[in-house]
């Protein structure tokens, strides 16, 4: 019996996967059944009374008659869950083998997901064998396993010129001959699967999985390049590790304390803007009465500085705020104000007080956006499920029958949902970024990209606010954030500015930080005779660089 996620995933690998493999293999191909229904999507029978039954998570309990003698579970990570009133179908197809105590074979195979996962920990536990495939140096012989520090590409780092170039080399561990494509593929052919601790008679064995480089399919250009353009986010990285290293993912987060969050304190006062930043953004938290907000400056690597953190009691202080206030630029006479803030509407169906709440808001932007004409304050709200990128682009405000007043809305007011579970991971991965990191050798690396700085002044309160969620784990081993503190109004502003600086808020800040650099090469900048007063506020992309002003800050 062969157990798949579903019924349609199923019938789907029976049909273009095993039948045809079936077929296209001499040997077995002889025996498969010459009856018209003796091979379909569902079972295939062999004349040597083989029988190959196809099953999903759901059915297994629909075999409890059969009695079987191999049993595979196809990314057994994927079943769904099932509920508590019937058994779940692992162990209920395991005791279809009860006749076959010293003849049955069980095999898992998964992609990798989590680390600790319900597959991952299988991994970890079950096996008295753990084996690793090793390739064979077609110079000197020597098997090794391949990791993916012996891949280089001597020196570049440029995903797309290894990508063009084919440039990624894997290094022999012992001879140092770089192999090419063409040599990996000879050292893997001539390969084998060799143990680490090899035991007598093993009950229970792993083969851990291939990871890319090891595939005649992908070139080791092509996993090097996936690397370096993944480095530094850490959903991209998960798919790398998950997809190419063939490895467990361990999500980086550890649950910090205050104090070691606000030792990320640099010595730059609250409202002043360290001189590397290229724009503001400022997230604001919608409370039943006021809003928590924070005022976030960002580097052209995402580096970020936080100017601003409080409270704000009215619609008109929020205004004040995004359209009127100018933050100092640290040694330098220029200004900055605020390039795009993101509002949390709410939009909590049913709760009548709620609703009206998400009106003002709807309303409010609205109005800042017929009165400023120009675009920085934009709608968000959190999304309830896991999204593709981490800000949706932008949607209509759905409008209901019910309520009539949000008609008043379309065309005008657009959200955009943001996967808060994915902001907030990254939010606190960007807080392990180092400024100077070392290697293992203890000599210091070019700092890491992202970092995350408070001003010098930012306190307990903050800190505790920040660290109110902290990461969970469920039974199956899906992450959570749960809240743990009474407050966690400034972590969603620090969510919400994060959002606006993401790279999937298109135009994104990298962008603009592009736009910001070549305008500085090609255009030399003018004398600050108009410096001052106008267009300090609100959306700032220059129409012209002026010296001494904030628009290129470098
Ligand atoms: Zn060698």
């Amino acid at each position: 019996m062969y157990i798949m996620p579903d019924e349609k995933v199923a019938k789907r690998i029976a049909r273009r996967q095993l039948i045809p493999m079936f077929r296209n293999t001499p040997k077995v191909a002889e025996y498969l059944s010459p009856r018209a229904d003796g091979v379909t999507t569902l079972h295939v029978n062999f004349t040597n009374g083989m029988d190959l039954m196809m099953a999903w998570a759901s059915s297994a309990a629909a075999m409890a008659s059969e009695s079987i003698r191999y049993l595979f579970f196809d990314e057994p990570g994927k079943y769904p869950e099932w509920s508590g009133k019937e058994a779940d179908p692992f162990s209920l197809a395991e005791q279809r083998q009860n006749r076959y105590e010293n003849t049955s074979k069980l095999m898992y195979f998964s992609t990798p997901n989590l680390q600790d996962d319900p597959f991952d920990m299988l991994l970890k536990t079950e096996p008295d064998e753990v084996r690793y495939y090793h390739a064979r140096c077609p110079v000197c012989n020597e098997l090794q396993v391949m990791e993916n520090h012996n891949i280089h590409a001597a020196g570049c780092k440029d995903h797309r010129e290894i990508r063009r170039k084919q440039l990624a080399r894997y290094s022999c561990v012992k001879c140092k001959m770089d192999w090419d494509d063409y040599m990996r593929n000879k050292a893997v052919s001539a390969g084998r699967w060799k143990a680490v601790h090899s035991v007598e008679r093993p009950v229970a064995v792993a083969f851990r999985g291939l990871a890319s480089w090891y595939s005649p399919f992908v070139s080791l250009s092509t996993g090097l390049a996936e690397f370096f353009k993944s480095k530094d986010d850490p959903n991209k990285l998960q798919a790398y590790y998950t997809q190419h290293r063939c490895e467990a993912w361990a999500e980086r987060v550890e649950n910090k304390i205050e104090s070691e969050l606000l030792e990320h304190k640099n010595d730059i006062p609250p409202g002043i803007v360290p001189e590397w930043a290229v724009a503001l953004t400022c997230g604001i938290d919608t409370q039943k009465i006021g809003f928590w907000f924070v005022v976030r400056a960002w580097g052209d690597d995402l580096t970020s500085h936080l100017v601003q953190y409080g409270y704000l009691s009215s619609f008109e202080d929020v205004e004040a705020t995004l359209f009127s206030t100018t933050y100092q630029v640290e040694k330098s006479g220029g200004t900055m104000g605020i390039w795009r803030a993101a509002i949390d509407t709410g939009g909590g169906q049913g709760a009548t007080e709620e609703e009206t709440r998400t009106e003002e808001v709807y309303e409010f932007i609205t109005r800042m956006r017929y009165k400023y004409g120009e675009k920085v304050l934009y709608g968000i709200k959190g999304a309830s499920r896991p999204q593709f990128t981490r800000v949706s682009p932008e949607k209509q405000v759905e409008s209901k029958p019910t309520l009539l007043a949000r008609q008043r809305w379309r065309g005008i007011v657009t959200i955009r949902q943001l996967d808060t579970y994915q902001l907030k991971s990254l939010l606190h991965w960007r807080i392990g970024r180092k400024e100077k990191p070392v290697d293992e050798n203890g000599d210091e690396m070019p700092s890491e990209s992202q970092r995350f700085y408070l001003h010098s002044e930012t306190g307990m309160d903050y800190a505790r606010q920040f660290l109110a969620e902290e990461l969970h784990k469920d039974r199956r081993g899906r992450r959570y954030w749960k809240q743990v503190g009474r407050d966690n109004h400034l972590l969603d502003a620090e969510v919400y500015a994060a959002a606006c600086a993401d790279s999937s808020w298109q135009p994104n800040l990298s962008g603009l930080a592009r736009h910001l650099n070549s305008v500085k090469t090609t255009a030399p900048p003018e004398s600050d005779t108009d410096g001052g007063s106008q267009n300090q506020c609100g959306g700032w992309i220059p129409k012209r660089p002026r010296a001494g002003s904030s628009w290129v800050n470098r």
